[in-house]
């Protein structure tokens, strides 16, 4: 995709950047026109997209969405771009309008499609922003000073910024996360409220277990996310050791759910009443015979999965923009 990018690039005159991270996409951005875009193929789910972001000066948008869908199905720029007759019914649904920029995503199989299409697309939908918006041009977007502002990829979107208003922004970021570092955590009530549902879900899950007489690993996925999520909501801010709670939880509450099933299954095959004689048997056997069998891995597995999505999900925010000069 980096080549056609770069072809991208140069047919618009815009910067090429390179993927970010394991899951981005290369895309091209720049002033086109006085417009701040981007626009580039990706993917979406499963789906693959050339993905436009056409960024106009905020709230000047003059009418609605609709009045936009109506411009783009009449558009001869559109038309020509697509080398259609007629503008998809696809694409006018798929147009997006946000406070400050315009947003398409249009999806499409096999073959991507050709850099100067893209652009002409690209064309277009400047186009389309130039007849409802005003440009955002060469001012800084949050002073309108024209002096000294210049374009940067704020976590990869293209903004217009000057250095003034960048340092405000980034003694505001710096403020914010010191309010978030100061903020209490309740490390007790996370505990308490981890023990409980890792409890509640160990004889839960025993329970269903023992009724149908199997193991169900994939349930081990919400186990792992409920007591994660839980813990959270007990410490309020969750920290490192909310993160290493979370996870003894998650491995106990699997294991003990595991444990009570087998030490059912036992009562009941060799018709004995539940002892301690008995559950201390079954702990001498269950090292061995929980990981005898797939599902005892599987669950382990799968249990810490649910905890580490909703870990990864609560992560602390970010309050720092990444700036990159984009150069142009
Ligand atoms: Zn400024």
């Amino acid at each position: 995709m980096a080549r056609k990018i770069d072809e991208l690039a140069r047919i618009t005159n815009l910067r090429a950047v390179p993927k970010d991270g394991l899951f981005g996409s290369p895309f091209a951005a720049g002033n086109l026109d006085g417009f701040l875009v981007k626009a580039g193929y990706t993917r979406l789910g499963n789906q693959a997209v050339t993905a436009y972001r056409v960024r106009f000066k905020a709230n000047t948008w003059a009418g609605d969405v609709e009045m936009l869908r109506e411009a783009a199905a009449g558009s001869e720029a559109l038309k020509e771009a697509l080398g259609r007759k007629k503008v998809p019914g696809t694409l006018v649904k798929a147009l997006v309008l946000e406070p400050d920029a315009l947003v398409l995503n249009l999806t499409y199989s096999f073959v991507s499609p050709r850099p100067a299409k893209v652009a002409a697309i690209l064309k277009a939908l400047v186009g389309l922003a130039r007849t409802f918006a005003s440009p955002i041009g060469t001012a800084c977007e949050s002073c309108g000073s024209e002096a000294g502002a210049r374009v940067f990829l704020a976590d990869q979107v293209p903004v217009s910024v000057c250095a003034g208003c960048r340092s405000t922004q980034d003694a505001e970021a710096v403020r914010q996360e010191e309010d978030y570092r100061r903020m209490d955590s309740n490390p007790f009530l996370g505990l308490v409220y981890g023990a409980a549902t890792a409890a509640v879900l160990a004889l839960a899950w025993a329970g269903v277990a023992y009724a149908v007489d199997r193991i169900f690993a994939y349930a081990a996925i919400l186990m792992g996310s409920a007591i994660a999520w839980m813990v959270n909501r007990g410490m309020g801010k969750i920290n490192l050791q909310g993160r290493i709670l979370t996870v003894v939880f998650t491995v106990a509450s699997v294991m003990g759910g595991h444990y009570l099933f087998l030490l059912f299954a036992v009562a009941r095959l060799k018709e004995l009443p539940i002892s301690f004689d008995l559950a201390m048997t079954v702990a001498r056997v269950f090292p061995t015979v929980a990981f005898a069998e797939s599902t005892g891995v599987l669950s382990f597995v799968f249990s810490l999965i649910g905890a580490g999505y909703v870990l990864y999900a609560n992560r602390p925010p970010k309050f720092r923009k990444a700036f990159e000069p984009l150069g142009n």
